[in-house]
C-alpha cells in the first residue's frame, strides 16, 4: 500500500508533466473505455491529491479519480510511446511523457457533483495547504477508538500511513491506545505538524524518513525509521512491543509512550 506521500509525490510529478496540456487518454486493457473517450482530447487543468485519491482535474469540473489500492501501479515513461506492460488500465499521454496505471481499485470519471461529495467524505489531509484540522479534531477528541486508529482512518483525516503511524506517536510520546478523546488539543496539534512536516519530507525525497538527519539514499527504510520493525527503543533501549491495530503491524515502547486514558 502507497503510503500518503508517494501519492502526493505523483500528484506533483504529473502536474508538472501534464498541467494545461489535452491529454490522449485510453484504455489499453478495455476496462476503462468509455471514461477514456469521454476525457481524451480534453485538457487537463491540474493534477491534484488528497489523501491516497489521485485528482487528474479537466474542464468543465470533470476529473478523472484514481485510487491505487493495495496492487495499484503508476509507470511513467518519455515518448515515444511504448508497448503497454500487464493489464494498462488507463495511458495517460501529454507533450512528452506517457503515464500508464496498472491495477487501481478505482478509476473512474467523477462529474463536478461527485468529487465534490468525495473531498467530503475524505478527511483533511495533512499535506494540503487547504486543510482544516479542527475537522479532525472534531472527531477525534469525541472517539473512544484508539488514536492509532483514528489518524490512519481516512474519513478522519488522510495522509499517514502504516510507518509514519507508529513513527509520528512515539516521536510524540503518544501511546497509539491512548483513546481518542484523552488526546488533548496541543497533543493533537503536536501529532498534526510532525505529520505534516514528516510527510513533506517523504515528498521530497521520496523516501520514509522519521529520524532527524538520516539519509534518503540508504536503501532500506529500517535505517531511516526509530521504532518501526525494531526490536528496541533507540532512546531508552527497553524492547518495543509489536501488535495490531485493525489488521496493520504496529510499534510502541511503552516506556517512552505510557497509556494515559
Ligand atoms: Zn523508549
Amino acid at each position: 500500500m502507497p503510503e500518503g506521500h508517494t501519492i502526493h509525490r505523483a500528484a506533483r510529478d504529473h502536474h508538472r508533466l501534464f498541467a494545461g496540456q489535452k491529454l490522449t487518454i485510453s484504455s489499453p486493457q478495455g476496462r476503462f473505455a468509455d471514461g477514456a473517450l469521454l476525457l481524451s482530447g480534453r485538457p487537463c487543468l491540474a493534477v491534484e491529491a488528497f489523501g491516497k485519491h489521485l485528482i487528474y482535474r479537466f474542464d468543465e469540473g470533470d476529473v478523472l479519480h484514481i485510487h491505487l489500492g493495495l496492487f495499484g501501479r503508476i509507470r511513467k515513461h518519455k515518448l515515444p510511446l511504448a508497448e503497454p506492460r500487464g493489464a494498462v488500465r488507463v495511458r495517460l499521454v501529454g507533450d512528452t511523457h506517457a503515464i500508464d496505471i496498472n491495477g487501481p481499485t478505482i478509476c473512474q470519471v467523477l462529474a463536478p457533483h461527485e468529487f465534490i461529495s468525495l473531498t467530503d467524505r475524505i478527511g483533511p489531509d495533512v499535506l494540503r495547504a487547504d486543510a482544516k484540522p479542527n475537522l479532525a479534531y472534531a472527531r477525534i477528541s469525541k472517539s473512544k477508538a484508539p488514536i492509532g486508529r483514528l489518524i490512519m482512518d481516512q474519513a478522519v483525516m488522510s495522509g499517514i500511513g502504516n510507518i509514519y503511524r507508529s513513527e509520528i506517536l512515539w516521536r510524540q510520546s503518544v501511546h497509539p491506545e491512548t483513546p481518542g478523546r484523552a488526546v488533548d488539543r496541543q497533543t493533537f496539534d503536536r501529532i498534526w505538524d510532525d505529520a505534516k512536516a514528516l510527510l513533506a519530507l517523504g515528498v521530497k525525497h521520496n523516501a520514509i524518513i522519521t529520524i532527524a538527519g538520516a539519509r534518503p539514499s540508504k536503501s532500506r527504510y529500517r535505517e531511516r525509521v526509530n521504532i518501526f520493525a525494531k526490536d528496541n527503543c533507540p532512546t531508552c533501549k527497553d524492547a518495543i512491543r509489536r501488535f495490531e491495530i485493525n489488521g496493520r503491524r504496529a510499534f510502541v515502547c511503552e516506556t517512552c509512550q505510557p497509556l494515559k486514558l
